[in-house]
């Protein structure tokens, strides 16, 4: 078997300015050389997993088919990778501990004194080494690269173990199967303008200290750098000037990759880790991230769609959500203009409390085109977002709702329709006279991690909008809930217009919910968001956007395709926008000036 390339991406000065995308990216290009890629996150905090965490503290736990909770990056990696990762791609501190302690109570350590050094550092490796073999494409072909990114910045306490562990790892695979890339930021302080190297020598002599030496020092910056900082980099850097790169912020994600192609990263790599790619023949390479890239950056028709959550202070909470829309707007040929509703905001007990507040809220709901009610927990907020469903159904708004907001149609539907007024779910009040939706007992045995229904799931589809979207009646989706709707109350809701159109195999658990006569009344018990890659958006956010734009009756009508050159062609009432081609030029210079866009995941 061919050895394993390691590629090690850490970061410098401060975390947040684009590591995990930066690290996606060096996969994308190698899966564009035709080599298999595999990637593992390192987390360094002691949780066992992202399972417990708040939205608050890194943003969404991101969930994985085997039911792994993970770091959001993970997402990343899937997606721009198109790759299933597994529980083990993601390491935290809490982990290999847990693993260290069970051999030492088991008397594995044979007496000896249990110590970082080697014992926690072994683990590390081993850890590496092990899941790095495991295949993470359907057809299962070994992994030939193993990307490593490891969490927060060099220099951090909890950090201190895993450099360490790769301080000897680069002696144990050998020096041609293992390079450090270190991502670092090049601030350009308002003052002067000027690009400022400062705090990237020092990162990266702490790097050095610890015993690892930059193979490429990628520069993460407002605007281009130009190559008399790259030279004062290299030469305080101690490396060649063509191992420093420069990622400055670009209109869209989907430029990083080819920004650093630019840059010769493939010949860099190849010659490094002794990869034998033969040398992609310029032009053609990498062209659906190229065409894609080109897509997003001319998109002009706005797609106003409206997320009533409960965290909305932090976008990065509803990161897979956020990006499930995009690229269902990117396949829709239209631009995603996304605004957060506070759920809290459309309460009437706000009306009185804030008054501004709400009928911002309630304004910001009605200018949207469509609605999406992400997944949630606890008491906070579910009333705005009942009021939110209610408002959707009524007043015919296209709306979809994921796994808490499934729960949140049926409570409405219950309540206004059926006129059940104590309708509730246990999780929001347990002694409810109506208890629509009720806790899994099986999923719920008094321990908060790693105890929900979750991950990939079954779940059987009757004939419906839902069918024709997903063009099947079988799918798998990504789960995580603990509670779901009461079978006790099915009969009388579907008698009375909510149909339950997609059911587990049990046909017990209710997967789908939808509403005939409205353009788009869709919810799912599953989360899809988790599935939606840029190039094959998810079916259910798919639906609300062209529902959105009122493109939906034409696109079932043609039989559900979008052309893959010019995804914009569904016809609406309205002329569309065709995604034109760029000149070569015009391509450059988006890539070297930006689009002066939001920025995106920290990538601007
Ligand atoms: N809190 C709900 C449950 O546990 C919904 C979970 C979610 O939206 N992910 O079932």
């Amino acid at each position: 078997m061919p050895d394993m390339k390691y590629i090690l991406v850490t970061g410098g000065v401060i975390s947040g300015v684009g590591k995990g995308v930066i690290a996606s990216s060096f996969g994308t290009i190698l899966k564009s050389c035709g080599i298999d890629v595999t990637s593992i996150k390192i987390d360094p905090y002691i949780n066992i997993d992202a399972g417990t965490f708040s939205p608050y503290e890194h943003g969404e736990v991101y969930v994985l088919d085997d039911g792994g909770e993970v770091d959001l990056d993970l997402g990343n990696y899937e997606r721009f990778l198109d790759i299933t990762l597994h529980r083990d791609n993601n390491i935290t501190t809490g982990k290999i501990y847990q693993q260290v302690i069970e051999r030492e109570r088991k008397g594995d350590y044979l007496g000896k004194t249990v110590q970082v050094i080697p014992h926690i550092t072994d683990a590390i490796q081993e850890w590496v080494e092990r899941v790095a073999q495991i295949p993470v494409t359907p057809e299962k072909t070994p992994p030939k690269v193993c990307i490593v990114e490891l969490g927060g910045t060099i220099g951090d306490i909890e950090s201190m173990s895993f450099v360490e562990a790769f301080r000897q790892f680069q002696f144990r695979v050998k020096r041609e199967n293992f390079c450090v890339a270190h991502v670092s930021l090049v601030p350009m302080p308002k003052s002067t303008g000027e690009a400022k190297t400062k705090p990237t020598q020092s990162s990266v002599r702490e790097l050095r200290g610890l015993g690892l030496s930059p193979d490429l020092i990628l520069c993460r910056s407002e605007k281009p750098i130009d190559h008399t900082v790259k030279e004062k980099i290299s030469n305080f850097c101690h490396v060649g000037p063509e191992q420093v790169m420069c990622v400055h912020d670009l209109g869209s994600v989907y430029h990083v990759p080819l920004l650093m192609e630019s840059q010769g990263i493939v010949q860099y790599l190849n010659e490094r880790l002794q990869l034998n790619v033969s040398m992609p023949r310029p032009g053609r390479f990498m062209q659906k991230w190229r065409n894609l890239a080109k897509r997003v950056d001319n998109l002009r028709k706005e797609v106003n769609i409206a997320l009533v959550g409960k965290y909305t202070k932090l976008e990065d909470s509803y990161a897979s959500v956020t990006k499930a829309l995009q690229h269902a707007s990117i396949a829709a040929g239209s631009k995603l203009n996304l605004t957060y509703i506070e759920a809290e905001n459309l309460e009437k007990q706000t009306k009185i409390n804030n008054p501004v507040s709400y009928h911002r809220a309630w304004q910001d709901l009605c200018k949207s085109n469509g609605v999406i009610i992400p997944g949630g927990f606890g008491y906070r907020g579910m009333e705005g977002k009942i009021e939110a469903c209610q408002w959707c159904r009524e007043t015919q708004k296209p709306m979809l709702g994921i796994c808490l907001g499934l729960q949140a149609v049926v409570v409405e539907y219950a309540r206004n329709v059926l006129g059940l007024k104590g309708a509730n779910t246990t999780e929001v009040d347990p002694h409810c006279e109506d208890r629509l939706v009720i806790d899994m007992p099986e999923h719920h045995p008094g321990q908060l991690g790693g105890t929900m229904r979750l991950g990939k799931r079954k779940t059987l589809l009757e004939p419906s909008i839902i069918t024709q979207l997903y063009k099947k009646d079988e799918i798998e989706e990504r789960h995580r809930h603990r509670y779901e709707v009461n079978p006790d109350y099915i009969e009388r809701l579907e008698a009375a217009g909510l149909r339950f159109v997609g059911k587990d195999e049990t046909g017990k658990r209710m997967e789908v919910a939808i509403v005939d006569n409205h353009p788009y009344y869709v919810s799912v018990q599953f989360h899809p968001e988790y599935l939606s890659r840029p190039l094959s958006p998810s079916p259910p956010f798919l639906g609300l956007i062209l529902a959105s734009l009122g493109k939906l009756k034409s696109y079932m009508s043609k039989g559900c395709r979008l052309s893959p050159r010019n995804q914009s062609d569904v016809s609406s009432d309205e002329d569309d926008i065709s995604v034109s081609s760029l000149s070569l030029a015009e391509e450059k210079s988006v890539i070297e000036n930006g689009n002066g866009e939001k920025p995106v995941n920290g990538v601007k």
